[in-house]
């Protein structure tokens, strides 16, 4: 296919994680679509204006992306401050740019307030996961965009009709 797909830019390589780190993903098919011009590589937080490094961010009370779009959850950083807003700003760029490019996919990567689409962080900063999306992919979703995590670029793959 010629589907542009949506990539988080830590996953890309690029050091903008909340620790001023990356989290490259070496795959032979993220590498084909960076080749083909595919990428549209973005990082929410950076987007919304957040510096590298800055706090991490969890979202608060067990919630999930989607109660934070809603308005009933918030997100927090490790210092207490509330960064809800910039969040959902992040989010909307996000699609702006799924929409921009024309991008039906986006590979994300997991565990984040933004980019997680498995699994999240329940706020209390103690590493404990649960079920959910952040705030970034659950945006996505709602408005039809197919989202992978980064341990199903081979079920993207699949769905691109690609294997
Ligand atoms: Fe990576 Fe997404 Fe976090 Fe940016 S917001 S550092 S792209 S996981």
């Amino acid at each position: 296919t010629t589907d542009k797909i949506l990539v988080s830019a830590c996953l890309m390589g690029r050091p903008v994680r909340y620790n001023g780190a990356a989290k490259p993903l070496a795959h032979p098919a993220l590498e084909r679509w960076q080749a083909e011009g595919r990428v549209v590589s973005i990082c929410p937080e950076v987007m919304a204006g957040f510096s590298i490094p800055r706090p991490p961010a969890e979202i608060a009370g067990s919630g999930s992306g989607a109660a934070v779009l809603d308005g009933a959850a918030n997100v927090v950083d490790a210092t207490g401050a509330d960064v809800t807003r910039r969040f959902v700003d992040g989010a909307r760029i996000a699609l702006d740019l799924a929409r921009a490019h024309g991008c039906r996919f986006a590979l994300l990567i997991d565990g984040s307030p933004s980019c997680g689409s498995g699994f999240i962080y329940d706020g209390s900063f103690s590493g404990q996961k649960h079920p959910g999306a952040g705030v970034t992919a659950a945006l996505l979703r709602e408005n039809g965009v197919e989202v992978f995590s980064d341990r199903e670029i081979g079920a993207l793959e699949t769905r691109l009709g690609e294997t």
